[in-house]
């Protein structure tokens, strides 16, 4: 793969949830293209064996392994794993995330006859199972992992972590309430978790990627036929760079916040990889 530059992670142990996913996918080609031993966590075994092999022939190493953000027993057998083959963890990316349909208005406002038509998913009718799993993903998802990982790093040199979060953490999209609360969180874990660990030399920031094209949101950007939706002018309205992200855009700012040597001052900070989406106050 094509990195924007280099830095030297030999040897260092990288913990990427949600690795065989399509932008931490990237995040962990670009961890292994620079040296890291590389332990691809998510749902599925034959997911993470494909992503690790696909990581081996290209001459890097990694191991896949099934694991779930949200049970601890799973992340705790994870983390056995990732010590005998690997050794203790320098580098954790919780990239495990995501929204469920049962967090989601219908639209955008609320108008009052919408409240007898039953085709209509309101705020009223937002699932709690719904929105309960998507906090738990993202929020609990990303504390889960760190409590169990973190406690490798603890005053080892060259440490940290790196949460992703999202422009909603920002200012919240319309119809994803609990997507938008939940990166809120996830955002200000990063700045809670910098500061209690900022004795015990561990740095933790987070990158907030802007619209990135992938399995997840596909369906709400492209209609079946491959043309945009209405969403998808909207976002593109909204974004001055008039595109949507390529993963691999999101490699630079992964690998400058990874680097101690690059960033080793900078923690608790998240930084938006959006085309100025979040700059755009939209006039
Ligand atoms: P993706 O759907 O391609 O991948 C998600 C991965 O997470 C999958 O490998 C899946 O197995 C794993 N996963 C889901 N639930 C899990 C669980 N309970 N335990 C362990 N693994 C689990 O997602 P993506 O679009 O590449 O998104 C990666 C991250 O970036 C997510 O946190 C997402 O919220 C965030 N994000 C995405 C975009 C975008 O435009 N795609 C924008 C902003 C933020």
């Amino acid at each position: 793969m094509k990195l924007p530059f280099s830095i030297d992670l030999k040897d260092k142990v990288c913990v990427v949830t949600g690795g065989a996913g399509v932008l931490c996918g990237a995040m962990v080609d670009a961890l292994a293209a620079c040296g890291a031993k590389v332990a691809i966590l998510s749902l599925g075994q034959e997911s993470c064996d494909r992503k690790a092999q696909e990581v081996i022939a290209n001459g890097g190493q990694a191991i896949g392994i099934d694991a779930n953000v949200l049970d601890k027993e799973s992340l705790k057998r994870a983390h056995e794993i990732v010590l005998k083959e690997f050794g203790p963890c320098d580098i954790l990316i919780n990239g495990a995330g995501g929204n469920h349909p049962k967090g989601t208005t219908t639209n955008e406002y609320l108008f009052e006859e919408d409240l007898n038509n039953d085709e209509l998913t309101t705020f009223f009718d937002l699932d709690q199972k719904g929105v309960e799993f998507v906090f738990n993903l993202n929020y609990l998802g990303t504390l889960l992992p760190s409590q169990e990982f973190a406690k490798d790093m603890i005053n080892r040199k060259g440490c940290s972590i790196i949460n992703i979060s999202s422009m909603n953490a920002f200012t919240p999209l319309t119809k994803i309430p609990a997507y938008s609360g939940a990166k809120a969180a996830v955002s200000n874990f990063t700045q809670w978790l910098a500061v209690h660990m900022s004795k015990v030399g561990i740095r933790v920031n987070a990158i907030a990627p802007g619209f990135f094209v992938t399995a997840q949101n596909e369906k709400l950007l492209f209609n079946e036929d491959g043309t945009p939706t209405a969403r998808t002018a909207k976002i593109l309205n909204s974004t001055p760079m008039d595109r949507f992200g390529e993963a691999d855009e999101l490699l630079g700012t992964l690998l400058y916040l990874v680097s101690e040597e690059a960033s080793g001052f900078v923690n608790g900070v998240v930084i938006p990889v959006d085309g100025a989406f979040s700059a755009y106050s939209g006039v």
